[in-house]
């Protein structure tokens, strides 16, 4: 999709906030400084819409940026991040869950993971959530350009091995710097739309 426009339409803290369109969502979800909101702008070509942000995962909104006036990109904020309450935690998990499985709009998760390592157990069970509710996973591994490329098969058999990653679902390998996988990422979404 070549990207002509894009806007944050809303800061979303609860349910009632959600866009009242039948536009088709496509939500992104990772750890704090996976390189979420790098994965957002490399595909909508801008530099800083969504925020890159020192403090990850500190505002526990839903973001909705609207593209193309055809798709929404639902930004969740990062899982994992410490220096959350435990009540905050749980509070922020089930506003997620209830997204996640509730929203009709929702066509599929991008779930974002760092290819360096394995996935963590935030990851894991990420993924392991959305199997379970049969919600269609791209999983897209970011910063491959920091590990050598004769190694990205390695990389991808672990993370796969640890997820026990269904073959049916789009695993991509990703870099905001070197743009690699930008295409791949925009055709599997694509075919989330209808
Ligand atoms: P978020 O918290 O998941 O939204 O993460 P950010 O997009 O803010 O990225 C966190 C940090 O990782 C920033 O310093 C980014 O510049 C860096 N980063 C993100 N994606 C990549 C990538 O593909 N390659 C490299 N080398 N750095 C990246």
């Amino acid at each position: 999709m070549k990207v002509h426009h894009a806007e944050i339409v809303i800061s979303a803290v609860s349910p009632e906030q959600y866009p009242k369109t039948q536009i088709p969502e496509i939500a992104l979800a990772g750890r704090s400084n996976v390189g979420k909101s790098s994965f957002i702008n490399t595909l909508i070509d801008r530099k800083g819409l969504a925020r890159t942000s020192s403090k990850p995962g500190k505002t526990q909104t839903l973001n909705f940026y609207l593209i193309e006036e055809s798709l929404h990109f639902v930004d969740v904020p990062g899982y994992g991040y410490a220096k959350v309450s435990k009540t905050e935690r749980a509070k922020w998990g089930q506003m997620i869950e209830t997204y996640l499985t509730e929203r009709e709009q929702l066509k599929a998760v991008v779930s974002v993971i760092d290819m360096r390592h394995d996935p963590t157990v935030d990851d894991i069970q990420m993924y392991e959530f959305l199997k379970y509710y049969q919600i269609p996973v791209i999983v897209v591994a970011t910063k491959a350009d920091k590990i050598p490329r004769g190694k990205w098969n390695k990389h991808e058999s672990a993370i796969k091995k640890k997820l026990n990653f269904d073959p049916e679902d789009d695993f991509i390998v990703f870099s905001s710097e070197t743009r690699m996988g930008k295409e791949q990422a925009w055709e599997a979404i694509e075919a989330y739309l209808g």
